[in-house]
């Protein structure tokens, strides 16, 4: 778990760390001719993009402020955006809209030169940039049948080739590392779009259609692709609101990223308590850490001296707390939830929040351990 400040400064290193020590030569797709990039340039784009805090949490700021309205209203489901796709066509007609809709797709018209920038035609294929600034918000793709760069598996990853500045290959390798520290990861809009001929609307001869997904993998050199899952509006709404608070939060504190749905609702207070072995193995956990009980009423005993019978799962907002406030929050999510000896569990039953707070996000959540890897 890093702070916001220490993960930016380790993506940069890291970002830095991919960069060839020799110059890189490819053949351009653009001119067919060869180009080649020093590595003085490589680390010159990164600095001028990422080299000042203060404006890539501003100009992210602005970012998310934006996909967070396009992913609310147009968000495809990614099982129709991944059919519309792979249908490799030019051209889309009703019945096909009709399928498509049915499993999720959202499509609309974009109303000639005055619609989003997100989906101005004027490119066959590119970056959707934030005005001003230069940080990605989306990739738009027109679909000409044609797919020799970009793939989408059918697991719904694609692979999105890079751009041929150093500047947009270092945006990847940037978006890659942060994420990957974070435990968030960055978004991408989506957007591709079709011939779709309706009679009597002259500049709404193209339908558009728009997915989400998010940063995937981390790749090693400038020149090598992004990979990106399609998700859900929901999935993407939840991690814009995570990014959205982290960057708003004091920047030194630790970020907890969102459970991933499997161990929230697997490992949450109730399904703990059912189930024998996640008890067991959360008190193992404990013991081999020699962690101790955050409460004071037993002394801070250390879990090892205690039966499993006398380890109890407390939760730090408390469920008389949330008995008289149901609702507000998700009390038996497992950033909720932490071990304590029976004494301790029962004197703080009914606080809230309770004054070990501070001491439980030292030792960590069940929560916090579940995503620290080790203990699955
Ligand atoms: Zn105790």
């Amino acid at each position: 778990m890093f702070t916001l400040k220490e993960a930016y400064n380790l993506a940069l290193e890291k970002t830095y760390d991919s960069i060839p020590k020799r110059s890189y030569s490819f053949n351009s797709s653009v001119s067919n001719l060869t180009k080649t990039i020093q590595s003085a340039e490589f680390k010159r784009a990164v600095q001028n993009k990422f080299g000042d805090f203060d404006k890539f949490q501003y100009e992210t700021k602005l970012v998310i402020a934006q996909q967070k309205n396009i992913v609310a209203a147009f968000t495809s489901t990614p099982i129709a955006f991944a059919n519309a796709w792979n249908m490799q066509v030019e051209e889309l007609v009703a019945s096909d809209v009709m399928s498509l809709a049915a499993a999720g797709g959202h499509f609309q018209f974009n109303q000639g030169i005055k619609g989003s920038k997100l989906y101005r035609t004027g490119f066959q294929h590119g970056l959707v940039k934030n005005q001003g600034g230069g940080l990605i918000i989306g990739f738009r793709h027109k679909t000409s049948g044609s797919y020799d760069e970009d793939n989408l598996s059918e697991m719904g990853v694609f692979t999105y080739a890079t751009p041929e500045d150093a500047s947009g290959m270092m945006e990847y390798r940037f978006h890659e590392n942060f994420s990957e520290l974070l435990g968030i990861p960055r978004l991408i809009i989506l957007s591709q779009w079709f011939r779709y001929k309706t009679v009597l609307e002259d500049n709404n001869q193209w339908l558009y259609m728009t997915g989400i997904a998010k940063v995937v993998g981390t790749q090693d050199h400038p020149a090598k692709g992004i990979q990106l899952q399609l998700i859900n509006r929901e999935e993407a709404f939840r991690l814009l609101l995570a990014h959205e608070q982290l960057m708003t939060n004091n920047v030194n504190e630790k970020v907890r990223p969102p459970l991933p749905e499997h161990l929230r609702l697997g490992w949450s207070y109730e399904k703990i308590k059912a189930n024998k072995k996640k008890r067991a193995a959360l008190i193992k956990y404990a013991q081999e850490r020699h962690h101790k009980c955050v409460g004071k009423l037993c002394g801070h005993v250390p879990f090892e001296k205690l039966e499993p019978s006398k380890i109890h799962i407390g939760h730090r907002i408390s469920q008389h707390w949330n008995s008289q406030n149901s609702g507000v929050v998700d009390v038996h999510h497992p950033y909720n939830l932490y071990l304590s000896c029976d004494k301790c569990n029962i004197s703080l039953q009914s606080k809230y929040p309770t004054e070990l707070d501070n001491a439980i996000n030292t030792v960590g959540t069940i929560g916090d351990w579940l995503m620290q890897g080790d203990l699955l």
